[in-house]
């Protein structure tokens, strides 16, 4: 997606660790007329996969979750990320290691939101090493709903992630693909 890669060489800036920060545009300030046009590009590249609800994760996923649930239609639910939480049987819960902050969160969603007869679209930010979308799979596992596959708006494709799932049958689409950060530069999959 021309636009968003425009956005990244323009804003981005490369952290220690392999850590693109986007806070010009996604992470912290959010433009919404992108949001806008990456909802409505999620929209067009899983329209006639009957998706009746957006999952993402709190909080960096919820505005393109947001915009992509305005552009299908459909109610969107950001899994919440908790420390450490209680056993609830009102929740499906799932443990996700975060790569940027190096800690364990159990993220949730209440049964309340969740119909079994649900087939549903996985949105996030980034993907890195999947593991925010693993946990995503594991709570639609528990919950039997169906998955149409993950919308990506940054993958890292220099991480696992986007293979791994990938090999696990999992439809991947990401708007734009980052082959390395190496050296404080941001350099694009060649096919983009
Ligand atoms: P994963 O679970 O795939 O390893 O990582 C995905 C999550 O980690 C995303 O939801 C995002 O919040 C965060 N993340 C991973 N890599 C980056 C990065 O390079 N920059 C930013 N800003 N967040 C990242």
């Amino acid at each position: 997606m021309k636009e968003l890669k425009e956005k990244i060489e323009q804003y981005g800036t490369v952290l220690p660790g392999n850590v693109l920060k986007v806070d010009a545009f996604l992470n912290h300030q959010v433009d919404p007329e992108l949001m806008l046009h990456i909802g409505q590009e999620f929209a067009k590249r899983f329209a006639n996969e009957g998706i009746t609800k957006v999952w993402t994760v709190e909080s960096s996923g919820i505005a393109p979750a947001v915009f992509t649930g305005l552009a299908m239609k459909v109610p969107v639910i950001f899994a919440r990320k908790h420390k450490s939480l209680t056993l609830n049987n009102d929740m499906y819960t799932a443990d996700v290691y975060s790569y940027t902050k190096k800690t364990t969160n159990r993220i949730s969603i209440s049964k309340k939101y969740v119909d079994s007869s649900d087939k549903i679209l996985m949105i996030d930010d980034f993907l890195a090493n999947g593991q925010a979308v693993e946990g995503m799979l594991e709570i639609a596992d528990q919950a039997g709903v169906d998955v149409a596959g993950a919308g990506i708006v940054i993958e890292k494709s220099f991480q696992p992630g986007a293979n791994e799932l990938k090999d696990r049958g999992i439809r991947v689409e990401s708007l734009a693909r980052i082959k390395s950060l190496d050296n404080g530069k941001v350099e694009f999959m060649p096919e983009q």
